[in-house]
């Protein structure tokens, strides 16, 4: 018998894990597991599961239930310890088990502690490029420090592709119905109410309808470098990375669908950055892969411990959390983050920045918080997102400053997107906000900011330190 253990790979396209399972013709079981311990708060008081976050978690494995439905094969769901899970069912009923290659170490250790009771065989359908092809780059020395570097490896050196995504086929198996302790103990508040922002529902289906209205329909790609930094709207970047990050859509699915449309309309300088966007998803990664365990500590990539994080700051971290920074452009932003679980790139570095350089926060709690929230948490692109804002990743200029005024000045003129998300500032102009935000003059209305923003010069020199500390430990 074979057992198919899935994770984020929730979809029947292009999925070599139902094709291997397919060749194989033994009676196939197909399980997904809630890891418990995504429910269990930690001391800062973070989790891994906010209700948004559950709510499209469950669409995904709803619309997986009914395709596998449709090819006779009982889609079997609970919580529990993964590693404590399969092994009882494996003393039931030996099986040999199909299953995603690991990613981050935690998986990796589930799939070492595995190991000694089963036999696994796994696969890759994460990324576009495979572990064969990106071989000569995959350890410590040869992985490239930036991500110019990587694309030029891949592009230019190494000249290599994304695969074909394999064909859809029937399965055409008979299943097996393993006897699991329980169903899945989702969140209390995982039914709540739709909110503005993005809105759509998971799983392979909606994934698929919407990268072919994003691209053929509505012809959006056609704007995309253009808008992509915007704050708000439906299709200013393509709004697909829920469904890459449950894997509800394969990434060489809609490589291939970019190429067509290039195919049909020609290529421009819009699609060909969405692509490269793709390869940034690529370049975290394989950065995982190749660093593991560095990618989450506090200097990351950093060579040696050479600073350490700052002192814990209860009250800029309840702040936070409350979305009561006084900010009205971080508050708005984190509030699209807690009700809908979606925040634009642009306004997640701005958080971000905010969190790290003026909250002065360990990023790494930060990213705990994002993984909480975001319907779309991938674990390679949110750390290594974080880390690159905070000096500690792949950022060749030790970290990025965003000044917040500059940006509102720039991303929101019109205050669509403060206004979306703090209705109670309809009537404020930019000015009256970027005034308050500077600790000049307060808005009556609006809590005080609860820190004094920095100075680009300020981080520069922080910055600069930092490199000259770097350059002397090498
Ligand atoms: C602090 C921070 C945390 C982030 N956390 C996540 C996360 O948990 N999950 C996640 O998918 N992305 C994350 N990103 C990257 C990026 O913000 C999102 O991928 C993007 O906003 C998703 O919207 P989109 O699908 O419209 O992207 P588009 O702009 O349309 O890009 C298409 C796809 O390319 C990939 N991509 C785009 N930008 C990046 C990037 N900077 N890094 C890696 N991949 C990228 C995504 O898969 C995305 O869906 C984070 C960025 C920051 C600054």
């Amino acid at each position: 018998m074979q057992l198919l253990w899935l994770r984020n790979d929730l979809r029947l396209h292009d999925h070599p894990g139902f094709e291997l399972a397919r060749q194989r013709q033994q009676p196939l079981a197909v399980v997904y597991i809630l890891p418990s311990h995504w429910l269990q708060t930690d001391s800062h008081g973070t989790h891994r599961l906010s209700a948004v976050k559950a709510r499209f978690l469950r669409t995904c494995l709803i619309q997986l239930h009914r395709d596998l439905y449709k090819e006779n094969i009982r889609l079997t769901l609970t919580s529990g310890d993964p590693v404590e899970v399969l092994t009882q069912l494996h003393q039931q009923h030996p099986f040999e088990l199909l299953t995603h290659t690991a990613q981050a170490p935690e998986e990796a250790d589930w799939l070492a502690q595995l190991q000694p009771h089963m036999t696994i065989t796994t696969y890759e359908s994460q990324t576009l490029f495979s572990e064969e092809q990106l071989a000569p780059l995959l350890n410590q020395n040869s992985f490239p420090a930036s991500f110019s570097g990587f694309r030029k490896q891949v592009e230019r050196k190494l000249d290599i592709q994304p695969p074909e995504p394999i064909a859809p086929s029937p399965l055409l198996l008979t299943d097996w119905t393993p006897d699991v302790p329980g169903n899945i103990q989702w969140p209390d508040d995982w039914h709540l109410q739709p909110q503005p922002g993005f809105n759509r529902l998971g799983g392979e289906q909606p994934g698929i309808k919407w990268l072919k209205e994003y691209l053929w329909q509505r012809r959006a790609i056609d704007h995309y470098k253009s808008t992509r930094n915007r704050l708000t709207g439906d299709d200013y970047s393509s709004q697909i990375s829920p469904w890459l990050a449950w894997g509800s859509l394969s990434p060489r699915y809609v490589w291939q669908q970019i190429n067509d449309y290039e195919s049909e309309f020609g290529s421009s300088e819009h699609s060909g950055w969405l692509k490269q966007e793709l390869l940034w998803r690529e370049f975290f990664h394989w950065s995982l892969r190749v660093n593991q365990h560095r990618f989450f500590t506090y200097s990351g990539l950093k060579a040696g411990e050479l600073t350490s994080p700052p002192a814990f700051n209860q009250s800029n971290w309840d702040a936070w959390r409350n979305a009561s920074t006084g900010f009205p452009m971080i508050d708005a932003g984190l509030n699209e983050l807690h009700q809908s679980g979606f925040v634009s790139n642009r306004l997640r570095q701005i958080l971000a920045s905010f969190f790290i350089h003026e909250l002065q926060l360990d990023w790494r709690l930060g990213a705990r918080w994002f993984e909480q929230h975001l319907i779309d948490f991938d674990v390679a692109s949110n750390w290594g997102n974080w880390s690159y804002i905070a000096g500690s990743g792949h950022d060749p200029r030790n970290g990025r400053y965003f000044m917040l005024n500059k940006q509102l000045r720039q991303y929101d003129p019109e205050l669509s997107h403060i206004h979306l998300w703090l209705p109670e500032l309809k009537d404020s102009t930019l000015e009256h906000i970027c005034q308050h935000q500077q600790g000049q003059q307060r808005l009556k209305e609006y809590p005080a900011p609860i820190v004094t923003v920095k100075h680009k010069e300020l981080f520069k020199d922080q910055s600069k330190n930092l490199s000259q500390k770097l350059s002397k430990a090498r």
